[in-house]
């Protein structure tokens, strides 16, 4: 009856869509980005303020790396902190950022096809949960 649901070796399985799509979660990375193109804007503000070409004069090269700094801080905390599954309410950007090799850990969170850490795949499994979840998809 439940032989379609995944378990702890189907982590990266190959369900059609990916987990963070699955549970609706993928803005949360779409932050996560515009953070880092922020990260990146500080740094290129930086670079040109140390050669005294800045757009912005307001920002000379310490103010631009220490609001660098707390964008990349700011980006890191979010996509750590919120994106979380919603069935054992786990931190799962954080538990791959842990357990992934240091180059792999943004493919990895990408691949996902089921949670990490309790192996729940939206949209398959028992009750009504499932259901609902199947349902809220339909457009
Ligand atoms: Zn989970």
């Amino acid at each position: 009856m439940f032989s379609s649901r995944p378990n702890a070796n189907d982590v990266h399985g190959t369900f059609s869509r990916p987990w963070v799509t699955m549970t609706g979660q993928t803005w949360k990375l779409v932050v996560f980005l515009i953070l880092c193109i922020l990260v990146l804007a500080f740094l290129v503000l930086m670079v040109l303020a140390m050669d005294k070409t800045s757009p912005v004069p307001k920002f000379n090269e310490a103010t631009s790396a220490i609001f660098g700094v707390l964008s990349g801080a700011a980006a890191l905390l979010w996509l750590c902190l919120s994106v979380r599954c919603k069935a054992c309410r786990a931190r799962v950007a954080w538990h791959v950022l842990k357990t992934a090799d240091a180059g792999k850990w943004g493919w990895q969170l990408m691949s996902l096809r089921v949670c990490p850490v309790c192996c729940h795949a939206p949209g398959v499994g028992q009750g009504s949960n499932s259901e609902r979840e199947a349902s809220s998809r339909v457009v």
